[in-house]
């Protein structure tokens, strides 16, 4: 069987692992996080049409429905405003028909189950060096013990390693869209429940939602930022200084969001940048996901992107089987539209969503409170006309089912 590495085990690596497991590969998945980040960690993603699409095929998509977020109804808060209702469901079916918001710790947690038995899973480790020798990859790892595999797949998000190792350094590669954001899970103090609550100003908004699988709430921070902040990306406690101080002032319900920032465990924080690379695979090395294209983390539908990619790849190695660089090759040329419009959708989805001038401050909670209630044809062609249903519900699956090898279980 021709062995398989994935690096990263979040959501592109084990749909990737799952499908070359079906056609009769051997992957193996090789994770930093020592235990897998089970569950209810993590912010919220979106899956949309072809994405749900991928998880029907995998058999989970009543899993997945059933762990989905039942955020339903979104306060929108301003200084000096009245606040705006805007019903949730409504306003996404707008943009795809099929779409299920679900944690991101939750879908990885599905994703293992169906994959744990049938895939190695080395957790712990990183990948040190990479050999391809036009045959095989020779490959070290920070812990484990040298190995060949015939492919390696960097599925290691938007600081992957493979891609440093295999396609240059990440400062020659990046997009920043000018924006950050900051999230952590608190106790749900404001009784949200089903709930999100909203507050924006130019430039920047302070949110909070609940979690109705653990009782507790997110709080989600977003800001705009032309110069770009200097931060170690690994250092979280560097990273809730900064986010400290960029909301010291900010009022509304902020101060008691605040207040469980330094004893928040799942703390993430980032700058919203796209991947920008435009070839994702090099000999016997490719990649996927953020990887390779990470559409800007909240603003591009990676989790659809990656789900969606992972399947395309998967299916493309199998249809070329001997001759696996052009498979990759293949997977490439196949994903590239997508991954094209996925991008274009980054910079207008924060445009709405972090508004710019007192102008969109006064339009995004009008158009998000009217859109629900125009009939579904009249939302599907304002979605489509700014890029984003497009994007995100547009990509064809390709059928490779004649391809599968080991019978489902
Ligand atoms: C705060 C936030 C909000 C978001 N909101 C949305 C949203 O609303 N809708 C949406 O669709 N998407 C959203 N996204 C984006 C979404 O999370 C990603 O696009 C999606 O998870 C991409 O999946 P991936 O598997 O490619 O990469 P990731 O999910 O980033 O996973 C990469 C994996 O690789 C592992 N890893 C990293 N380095 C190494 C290494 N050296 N060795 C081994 N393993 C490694 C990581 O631990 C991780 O498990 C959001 C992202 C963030 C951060």
């Amino acid at each position: 069987m021709q062995k398989v590495l994935i690096s990263g085990a979040s959501v592109a690596g084990p749909v990737l692992a799952y499908w070359l497991r079906q056609y009769g590969f051997e992957p193996t998945i090789v994770e930093r996080t020592p235990a897998l980040r089970h569950g209810l960690g993590g912010h919220a993603v979106d899956l949309f049409g072809s994405g749900v699409e991928v998880a029907r095929r995998m058999g989970i998509d009543e899993a997945v429905q059933a762990a989905r977020t039942r955020t339903e109804w979104m306060t929108l808060f301003r200084n000096g405003k009245k606040p705006v209702e805007i019903n949730v469901d409504k306003l996404s079916s707008g943009i795809s028909d099929r779409h299920v918001e679900i944690l991101r710790g939750e879908l990885t947690s599905l994703l293992y189950d169906a994959t744990r038995d049938r895939v190695e899973y080395l957790f712990g480790d990183s990948i040190a060096t990479l050999n391809d020798d036009g045959h095989g990859v020779d490959v070290t790892f920070e812990h484990g013990e040298p190995r060949r595999f015939d492919l390696v797949i960097g599925a290691d998000g938007m600081h992957s390693t493979v891609r440093r190792l295999a396609f240059g350094p990440e400062e020659s590669m990046r997009r920043p869209l000018g924006g950050y954001l900051g999230v952590y899970s608190m106790p749900d103090e404001l009784a949200l429940g089903n709930r999100m609550f909203v507050h924006m100003e130019i430039g920047k908004i302070a949110s909070t939602y609940g979690v109705h699988q653990t009782g507790q709430a997110r709080a989600a921070f977003l800001f705009r930022r032309q110069e770009e902040l200097r931060y170690d990306y690994r250092d979280k406690d560097q990273q809730k200084r900064i986010l400290a101080d960029e909301f010291r002032d900010y009022g509304w319900e902020v101060p008691r969001l605040l207040k469980h920032l330094d004893a928040a465990e799942d703390f993430y924080f980032d700058s919203i940048t796209q991947i920008t690379l435009d070839s994702w695979q090099r000999g016997r090395i490719g990649l996927v996901g953020d990887a390779g294209y990470c559409p800007g983390p909240a603003v591009g539908g990676g989790t659809s992107l990656a789900v969606v990619t992972a399947y395309v790849l998967a299916g493309e190695l199998a249809a070329a089987r001997a001759d696996l660089p052009s498979g990759l090759r293949n997977y490439e040329n196949k994903i590239r539209r997508f991954v094209d419009l996925s991008r274009a959708v980054g910079p207008k989805v924060m445009g709405s969503i972090i508004p710019g001038s007192a102008t969109a401050l006064r339009a995004v909670p009008l158009v998000a409170s009217v859109l629900p209630h125009l009939p579904l044809w009249a939302q599907r062609k304002v979605w489509s006309q700014n890029g984003v249903g497009k994007a995100l519900d547009s990509l064809p699956l390709p059928d490779y089912s004649d391809l599968v090898r080991v019978p489902q279980s």
